[in-house]
Parts: C-alpha cells; structure tokens; sequence
C-alpha cells in the first residue's frame, strides 16, 4: 500500500482492538456513498465500531447555525478518528463552511491528497502520474477573515504564519521521507504575494536544507498548475497552501480519471479525520450513480492510520481489482475499456466478491 500517512495522531490504537469511528454521512452524494463505503470494511473485517454523527444541511436547516450538534463534537472528541462523507455549503451566501470550522477547530493542519493513475483501467492520458499534493489546511484564505468594508467593498484577508508554514513543509518533506518519493515541489506565488507567499517560499526554503536527500524546487502557482495538468508525471509531492492546494488537488484528481476517485486525510496532532477529496455532488445526488471510491480511499487511509493496514491492503487489491475487471461507475465508464457500468452499490458488491 502506497500512501499511508506517517505521522499519527497521538491516540494509539492496538490493531486487535475495535476502534470508535465518528461517521458523518453528510449530504447529497454523502449518504450513498458512505452506505457503500461502510458495507466494504466491514466485510472486509475491518475492526470498527460506527459512531453516526450529525452535521451538515440538516442541522443547519433545523435552527442551528453551526452545522453541527453537540453530540457530535463529543463524539469526536472521544473517538478522535472521523470517517466524513462530503457536506453542502452554498455559494457566495449562507452559514459558513463547516468543513473550514472542523479543520480549524480540531487543528487539522494537514490536508494529504494522494492521487496516482490507474491505466490502463481508468482512462488518463497520464498513466505514470503518481503525485501527493500536500495541502496547508487552517490559514490562507481559508481562515475566514473576510468582511463587508461598504456597501460595494468587501474584503477577505490571507493569513499565512511561520509556524503553520513550518508545520505543513516539515510535514511534506517528512512525508516524503516516510514514502520514498524522491522531490517535494513548492508552489507559491510570491512574486505578487510578497510577505504572505514570500514567507511560505522561504520556509520552504529553509526547511529544503534539512533534507538534501531530497529534491526540492518551487514554482508559481499559474505556470506550475498548467505544467500539472499537461505533464503530470514530472511531480512527485507538492506542498502548497489552503488555497493552491484545494485547486491543484481538484486538477490532479481529474486528470487521473476523476475528481470522484481520490480520498484524503486530514492530520491533526489528536484528531484525523478521513474524507473524499470532492464535494456532495448535488447534479447526481439520489441517482445512486455516484463513484464510492474517493471516500473507499479516504477509509483505505483511516484504517492504516489506525493500525489495520493488513484490511486497508485488501480492501485497497478488492477494489484495484474491480477496476482492472472493468466495472466502473459512470464517470469512469468508458465503452473502450470498461466491461460493465454500475451502480454505487453494484459497485461496493463488485468489490466485496473480490475481498
Ligand atoms: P463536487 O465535487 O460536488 O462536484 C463536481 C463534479 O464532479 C460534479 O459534476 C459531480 O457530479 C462530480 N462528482 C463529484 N464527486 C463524484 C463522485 N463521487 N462520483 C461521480 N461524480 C462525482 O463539487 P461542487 O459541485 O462544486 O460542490 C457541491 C457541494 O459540495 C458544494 O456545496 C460544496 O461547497 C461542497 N463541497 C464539500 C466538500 C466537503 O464536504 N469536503 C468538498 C468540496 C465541495
């Protein structure tokens, strides 16, 4: 198993134990997808206990302006592993991203998107593309400073510190350290963004020297994402910030097959928490079409992270070996490669008689 995440969160799980597991089923997508997800580990055998939690529209259209009870962040704050299916927070209106508040609130610095291609057996034009973006998860634009200054003047402001600059790069190289991967790439853009990029770049660049095993280069962020998406197979890790790093993790996903395809991990000094790399998907919600597989990664991820490698590994062969048979959801599905297009539980069951 490729990407497993080397630093652990403080709790130490024994692999013989059932580990609590707060499980959101979020919205749209979020529930299918989850449902799918959880009938794979356990009959994988995973050892977990589910904890439901709530949060997401439904609490927010219930009166609570938080998105999320009570009983949730007490449950998270025991089980201190969260399973998330991906949550609605509408555009340019409304109550604030709740994803932003859980990454912040529970110091969820680290935001890790592994994403390789699987060709021939998913359709990419980049089959040796094999990248980890490693994505700052609490500051930037993200940290929720952004006001009304008059009627037509608003404002957002971009926090970047050198503490949570040194915590992301330092995670990036160790990362890279733990993994074999042979360069980390830093991607910035300080030539506009003088003091908020320019520090980020620098620590970058500090922190480099403490690693000349590995490889380390920068690029600005407009040129690098366009040489992302046209030669993938050039990059190896990419440490970025919130911002950067939520887009180029979109792109690499994509351009892998599917957004729906990649998981991550969100790593706290106490908490982790595990979730698809896309969004609930509101134009396929209901339809019972969507791809489990970025939050069967995302799950795959958690299980290392806890001490069940051995039943991440065969979930994660189950599931390679689904697709390299050709049954595919409908966004992979191609009439070239594909044998058979199914459902998301069509799917989840597909996988479960290969475990
Ligand atoms: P999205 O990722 O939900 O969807 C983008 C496109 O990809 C859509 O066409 C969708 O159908 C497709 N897609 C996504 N996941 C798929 C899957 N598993 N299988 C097949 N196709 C899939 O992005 P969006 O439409 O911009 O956002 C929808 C909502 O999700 C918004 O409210 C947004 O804020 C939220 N969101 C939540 C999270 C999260 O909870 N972590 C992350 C991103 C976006």
């Amino acid at each position: 198993m490729n990407h497993t995440i080397p630093l652990a969160t403080e709790k130490i799980v024994k692999a013989e134990q059932a580990t609590k597991i707060a499980v959101a089923h979020g919205d749209g997508i979020g529930p299918e997808i989850m449902k799918a997800t959880l009938k794979i580990l356990l009959s994988a055998g995973a050892k977990i206990e589910v904890e439901p939690i709530e949060l997401g529209e439904q609490v927010y259209l219930s009166g609570n302006s938080s998105g999320i009870t009570e009983q949730a962040w007490n449950t998270i704050s025991e089980n201190k592993i969260i399973l998330k299916a991906p949550i609605t927070t509408p555009q340019g209106k409304g109550y604030k991203s709740l994803n932003v508040t859980l990454r912040k609130t529970l110091g969820l610095f680290a935001n890790v998107r592994p994403v390789s291609a699987l060709s021939p057996f998913v359709k990419t034009n980049f089959p040796t593309m094999d990248i980890v973006v490693i994505r700052e998860n609490e500051e930037d634009l993200y940290a929720g400073i952004e006001h009304r200054q008059t009627e037509d003047v608003v404002q957002c402001l971009k926090l970047i510190s050198r503490p949570g600059s040194e915590k992301i790069v330092r995670y990036a190289f160790e990362y890279a350290k733990a993994y074999n991967r042979k360069k980390v790439t830093c991607m910035v853009k300080d030539n506009i963004m003088k003091l908020t990029d320019g520090l980020f770049h620098n620590v970058f660049k500090e922190i480099a020297l403490e690693y000349p095993e590995i490889e380390s280069n920068s690029q600005i962020i407009d040129i690098g994402s366009a040489k992302v998406a046209n030669s993938p197979e050039n990059f190896d890790v990419i440490v970025t910030s919130n911002l950067y790093g939520d887009i180029i993790s979109d792109i690499v996903a994509e351009i892998a097959g599917s957004v729906g395809m990649a998981g991550s991990a969100n790593i706290g000094r106490n908490v982790a928490m595990f979730e698809a790399i896309h969004g609930s998907a509101p134009d396929i919600a209901g339809q019972k079409i969507a791809n489990p597989s970025g939050l069967l990664n995302a799950a795959i991820m958690m299980l290392a992270h806890i001490g069940q490698a051995k039943i991440a590994d065969k979930i994660k062969n189950a599931w390679l070996a689904t697709l390299e048979d050709g049954i595919h959801t409908a966004d992979v599905y191609q009439e070239s490669i594909s044998t058979k297009k199914v459902n998301t539980d069509e799917f989840a069951d597909e996988i479960i008689e290969r475990l």
